[in-house]
């Protein structure tokens, strides 16, 4: 197996952040749940190349939320740009209403000044920084 799934230390928000990392292809593609940064590396064919030439994309995050309907179905969203007042106003309605599970469902926008939850109940644990997260795993493991 050349693919792993790791965590990291977000570069933006200091909270854990997954990374998809193909170390035999100098790939990778490190994604934030906690501020919806975006980092990836890969190798692609394009008209002017004569081989893969080495993309890099790098996106700040704004924000996350995820929405969970009735059902149980729900949906994650990582903002690589400022969320809007229309989009605000749509998910103030939506934790309004009672087609969703607002206890499973949040919005937490990300400004230089930290995380925000505008609306519902993000998951415990969900601000750690990834150091306190590394020692607070790490505990549990010596303590079992
Ligand atoms: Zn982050």
């Amino acid at each position: 197996m050349t693919q792993a799934q790791l965590q990291m230390e977000c570069k933006q928000c200091g909270c854990p952040a997954d990374i998809n990392n193909d170390s035999t292809k100098d790939e990778f593609d490190i994604n934030c749940g906690r501020c919806g940064s975006h980092h990836s590396q890969k190798y692609e064919h394009t008209l002017v190349s004569i081989g893969p030439m080495k993309v890099e994309k790098e996106l700040d995050g704004y924000g996350v939320s995820r929405v969970t309907m009735l059902d149980g179905i729900s949906q994650n969203t990582h903002y690589t740009d400022p969320l809007t007042e229309d989009q605000i106003n749509i998910y103030q309605s939506m934790f309004n209403s009672p087609h969703i599970l607002n206890d499973q469902s949040y919005v937490v926008i990300y400004t230089p000044d930290g995380h925000k939850t505008l609306f519902g109940n993000p998951p415990k644990d969900f601000f750690l920084s990834y150091q306190e997260y590394i020692k607070k795993y790490h505990s549990e493991v010596i303590d079992s």
